[in-house]
């Protein structure tokens, strides 16, 4: 069963065992209510077997209707609550007739709270399907399958404060596609769109471990936010992106575009946070480092004070 299913089936369980938590106390002083009413002193003409094979009807009955429980446990019920006058029955207590009439209105209890039971939980399936659904919608983006800006704000967020915690060093790498408007233009918008999604899955397969967090945050810019890197890894990792997006061998004949493939420009920035470092700042600093690896040519690398650039690296001080 996928992960999504398991959640959801949970969180049904949860959402049920919350709803018969709530009738439970009612429940208990109604079952006490009708046990005064059936045993007062008002009710003493009445033989004490016959209130209490009544009383046990009661039981059932309240307990089919106020509680969402499966078949299974409904029938164990029945069986619990039909016993004692099913022995009363055998002693000889009651009448035949009231044993049949109880019983029969017990096992209508039991298809009616069946079919009531399940209604109940289809609508909270659907209801938590629908809330899944949207706090996904919400958190991916629609063409790449990506997190967007928002789902990426969210998991960055709470794997900067661990790694805050526990003083590991982060990185984040941006990538933002060489003159992508060329593509558009010659190639037309749905193969634009196709082009992004290629280079989406030209991201998931660099970076595939468990806490990489990968995300599109506009048109043609993708964020990975790595947990726990140092800075050779980062960098060996942003240049097999950047080889790979080559690799894709996408063209253009374009005069706007000077590049043969299809290439990204890359921004590199690290950080081992300190109690009050801000995740923003982080984002800054690899901006910039994007920013001068457009300015210096693009489809290169920047990090700290280095250019790296089809393969090759130099130090470069930028003014
Ligand atoms: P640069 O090398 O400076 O990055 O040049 P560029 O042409 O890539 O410029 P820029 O990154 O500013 O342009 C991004 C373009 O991406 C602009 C827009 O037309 C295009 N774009 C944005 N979102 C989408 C989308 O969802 N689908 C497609 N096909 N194009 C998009
Ligand atoms: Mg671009």
């Amino acid at each position: 069963m996928a992960d999504r299913e398991i959640r959801t089936e949970q969180q049904v369980k949860d959402k049920i065992k919350a709803f018969n938590k709530q009738r439970a106390g009612l429940l208990f002083a109604f079952i006490i209510f009708i046990g005064i009413l059936i045993f007062s002193p008002a009710a003493e003409a009445e033989a004490l077997p016959v209130c209490l094979t009544v009383f046990c009807s009661a039981i059932f009955l309240l307990c089919g209707a106020a509680f969402v429980i499966s078949f299974r446990d409904l029938l164990l019920l029945l069986i619990v609550t039909t016993g004692i006058p099913a022995v009363l029955l055998g002693l000889g207590q009651i009448r035949f007739e009231l044993f049949l009439i109880l019983l029969l209105t017990n096992v209508g209890t039991v298809f009616t709270a069946s079919i009531t039971g399940k209604a109940v939980t289809r609508s909270f399936t659907n209801e938590i399907e629908e809330i899944n659904r949207l706090k996904t919608e919400a958190t991916t983006d629609a063409l790449t399958h990506l997190l967007n800006r928002n789902g990426l704000e969210q998991a960055a967020g709470t794997a900067w404060a661990l790694c805050k915690r526990d003083k590991k060093k982060v990185g984040v790498i941006l990538a933002d596609i060489d003159y992508f408007k060329s593509y558009n233009d010659t190639l037309g918008h749905p193969e634009g769109d196709n082009i992004l999604r290629q280079v989406a899955d030209s991201v998931k397969s660099c970076f595939r471990r468990e806490t990489d967090i990968i995300s599109r945050i506009g048109g043609d810019e993708f964020l990975i936010f790595l947990s726990e890197v140092n800075d050779d890894r980062i960098l060996e990792m942003a240049q097999s992106l950047s080889s790979s997006i080559i690799n894709l061998k996408v063209t253009t004949a374009s005069e706007n575009n000077p590049g043969d493939f299809l290439s990204v420009s890359i921004g590199v920035a690290t950080s081992t946070p300190q109690p009050d470092d801000l995740l923003v700042d982080l984002y800054k600093a690899v901006d910039k480092a994007l920013y001068r690896a457009k300015r210096a040519g693009r489809n290169c690398i920047s990090f700290h004070d280095k250019l790296i650039q089809s393969g090759c690296l130099w130090r470069h001080h930028f003014l």
